[in-house]
């Protein structure tokens, strides 16, 4: 990896199924050492985004580089030495073990699958290591994927990504099919890793109150596209987009007397079908503050002084609709205001 080059670019990244355009021309990269949060609703293609990115799926346009090499179209033999610098912990533990085989085995895959010429007594080694950095000991390379509970499992997981020591790690909502009361152990331990070992991530998540713990930067995606880019700090505390600012309202407060005050955003329906995405703004079926010319013109993804934005009522300096604000408004006029 050249040094200066980022971990992650994705340029004008498309991929489609037939006629499903899950993803539709994402632009983005993530800096050596950083965390940047990819967050939208099921069907917006973000997880589709992740498999791109470590080519489980070959994009249909666009590019993906990784430390500076465009890896995009590389076929499987000149594609290995890419794969020790990319990994991938995948939502559901349960179904990405395979169950035939024993947790050392399964960790030691990676390693087997890259051949690096290791021993056997090496490759086990390593593999005691990543267990012990996941806070597993070492003796449950032994057991069997069933044998463990779905946080032990999502943790075997994490040390299997982690066993080729990667320069990028794609975690696709990696806490969301576990129990409550697991998934903030688990995202402690990727938040740990991350700063400990300095590897890049791709974190894929729907829950943005996860975000804040994890991420340098957040992108929400919506049909297929981006429509906000920028620090964490920008977009969760000032966001831009309409649709951000609806995704911020819905995610749960700590405070329970803050979420109690809290004004939610109602979007109406669901996601359109990435078959046929509205034209203009994707988001104006939807949107509490569309225009007439959100149902024609396609806003595209600018610079402003917050971050990259997608949105035509948003200015340069980053102003631009409080659709919090129009929500409290509508139901004052509906209801009638409580004070
Ligand atoms: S461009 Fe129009 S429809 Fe799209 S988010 Fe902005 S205001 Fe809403």
């Amino acid at each position: 990896m050249e040094t200066g080059d980022p971990a992650l670019e994705l340029a004008d990244l498309v991929m489609h199924f037939g006629p499903v355009r899950a993803v539709d021309g994402v632009s983005l990269r993530i800096e050596r050492g950083t965390v940047l949060a990819l967050v939208g609703e099921s069907g917006s293609g973000k997880s589709t985004v992740g498999r791109c990115v470590v080519r489980l799926l070959a994009p249909t346009a666009g590019t993906v580089r990784l430390g500076g090499t465009d890896v995009t179209h590389l076929g499987r033999r000149r594609l290995r030495p890419h794969r020790r610098d990319v990994s991938i912990v995948f939502q559901d533990p349960a179904s990405s073990l395979d169950p035939r085989l024993q947790v050392g085995d399964i960790v030691g895959e990676p390693l087997r699958l890259l051949r690096l010429g290791l021993s056997r007594a090496e490759r086990d080694r390593r593999v005691g290591d990543a267990l012990e950095q996941v806070g597993l000991r070492r003796q449950v390379a032994q057991r069997y994927p069933h044998e463990m509970s779905g946080g032990q499992r999502q943790r075997v997981s994490i040390a299997r990504a982690l066993v080729s020591s990667p320069r990028l790690l794609v975690a696709d909502e990696p806490t969301s099919a576990l129990d409550v009361s697991v998934q903030a152990s688990v995202l402690n331990l990727l938040a740990d890793l991350q700063r400990d070992l300095g590897f890049a991530c791709l974190f894929i998540t729907h829950d943005l109150s996860a975000v804040e713990y994890v991420a340098d930067e957040v992108a929400v995606m919506y049909l297929g596209t981006l429509v906000e880019h920028g620090t964490r700090e920008a977009v969760l505390d000032a966001p831009m987009h309409p649709y951000t600012q609806a995704l911020l309202s819905a995610a749960p407060l700590p405070d329970p007397r803050a979420q109690r005050a809290r004004r939610r955003v109602l979007l109406d329906g669901e996601i359109p079908s990435p078959t046929a995405p509205p034209p203009g703004c994707r988001f104006h079926t939807r949107c509490p503050v569309a225009q007439d010319r959100c149902r024609t013109e396609v806003p595209p993804l600018r610079a402003t002084a917050r971050g990259r934005v997608a949105c035509h009522l948003v200015a340069d300096d980053g102003t631009g609709p409080d659709v919090r604000r129009v929500a409290r408004e509508e139901t004052a006029l509906r209801y009638g205001s409580r004070r």
